[in-house]
């Protein structure tokens, strides 16, 4: 799960990181008089700031810097509903804008292979890291956290010596440590500062300080880990989700989405898996990765149908199901009742053994149509694959 700028805005600043004051305004009124609760407080100038899941906002005209309210106003005006990489913005952030003095850039991301938390640094904020990545790899500083004891203070001060940011060391320091302990905490895949930036402060009695501030945050939650963070889960932002993903949270299914052809119902993620398998040896692509479950009831079965079918890419259906638990007749049932109910007519192909096998095979003759039974997996995938491919060429 991908939070918001906001939303993670939150999660360094409940950790101690600096991040400057904010507020959301989802009118150009509210930003309005945001901008003027700030304005009071000796803000001359403040940043809005589109709030969707996508990178380079700030290229595509999501980032805007006003100073006054009635520029607030106006400029939240044209960001408010703008379309950012397809999704349209419903929210800005508002905050007083930092005077810049360099853009850094520092995350905490989960290096699978390594199985550690690996800190990503360099001194060229601003610009994408993976642009970086390409054009100047060397810029990038890499450096793995201790697996038990976190990211080491030595650790965290070579971080920041390599950074530039000898003069704030300190600050660094815990800024390096910070996001570590918030990608623990929070069972993050990806904790991103950028920028990360040397600010540049002017106080009432006009004496100068410079400090380090996180001015953006994009963090991305681990979604199995999610269990564990009951407090996380209404940052999700249903807007940005696709509708299939949520629609199969709701019904508890486990449902991915792949690029091929073949639609795959299946009971249990080791048959799912084998499935899969079997359908790309006989020359065939699976459409999606789909776990209904034990003791699917036929409404569930119904359901991921209906998911399954919401693919236009999809040429067939394959169905695997070993009745244990789930019953064979119930599952024979739900196919039935989606058939009845689908408005494209995709052809089926069914293996259902174990429990009420007998009784599914029964349920399927009398409904008839394009429902085809196979008497093992090997014939029923060969089947699908058959038909798949008959449909794209
Ligand atoms: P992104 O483009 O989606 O990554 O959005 P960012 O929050 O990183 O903003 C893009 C750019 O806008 C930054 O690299 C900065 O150059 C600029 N920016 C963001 N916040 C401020 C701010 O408070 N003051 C100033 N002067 N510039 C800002
Ligand atoms: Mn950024």
């Amino acid at each position: 799960m991908k939070l918001q700028e906001y939303h993670a805005k939150t999660l360094l600043s409940r950790a101690g990181l600096p991040v400057p004051e904010w507020s959301v305004a989802s009118t150009p009124a509210e930003a309005r008089a945001q901008t003027q609760a700030y304005a009071a407080n000796g803000v001359s100038q403040v940043v809005i700031k589109a709030q969707v899941l996508v990178g380079g906002r700030g290229k595509a005209g999501g980032v805007k810097l006003a100073g006054s309210p009635t520029e607030a106003e106006e400029v939240a005006g044209r960001i408010l509903g703008m379309d950012i990489k397809g999704i349209t913005v419903r929210r800005v952030l508002v905050a007083p804008a930092a005077e810049i003095v360099r853009e850094l850039y520092l995350a905490a991301v989960l290096d699978r292979g390594a199985r550690r938390i690996l800190m990503m640094g360099s001194a060229e904020g601003g610009v994408e890291i993976e642009a970086l990545a390409e054009t100047n790899p060397e810029a990038i500083i890499r450096l793995h956290a201790h697996p038990h004891l976190g990211l080491l203070d030595w650790q965290a001060r070579q971080l920041a010596f390599q950074l530039g940011l000898g003069d704030h060391l300190k600050a660094a320091v815990a800024i390096a440590k910070g996001l570590h302990r918030v990608m623990i905490d929070n069972d993050a895949d990806l904790v991103e500062i950028n920028p990360l930036a040397v600010v540049r402060s002017v106080a009432a009695d006009g004496s100068v300080s410079f400090s380090v501030q996180c001015l953006d945050a994009k963090i991305t939650i681990d979604d199995s880990a999610l269990v564990r963070h009951p407090d996380l889960e209404p940052m999700r932002d249903l807007d940005e989700e696709d509708p299939i993903d949520v629609e199969a949270r709701k019904l508890g299914l486990s449902f991915i989405r792949l690029e091929g052809t073949i639609g795959c119902m299946v009971n249990g993620a080791g048959l799912a898996m084998t499935t899969m398998d079997l359908v790309n040896r006989a020359g065939g692509s699976p459409a999606n990765f789909l776990d209904i479950g034990g003791g699917a009831r036929a409404d569930k079965v119904a359901a991921a149908m209906r998911l399954i079918l919401a693919e236009p890419t999809v040429k067939a259906i394959l169905v695997n199901i070993f009745g244990g638990i789930a019953r064979g007749d119930e599952v024979a049932r739900g196919l039935v009742e989606a058939r009845s109910m689908q408005e494209r007519n995709v052809p089926m192909v069914v293996r259902i053994v174990g429990t009420n096998a007998a009784e599914a095979a029964e349920i399927l003759r009398v409904a008839g149509g394009d429902i085809q039974t196979a008497r093992d997996l090997d014939e029923a995938v060969e089947k699908a694959v058959a038909i798949a491919g008959a449909a794209e060429a």
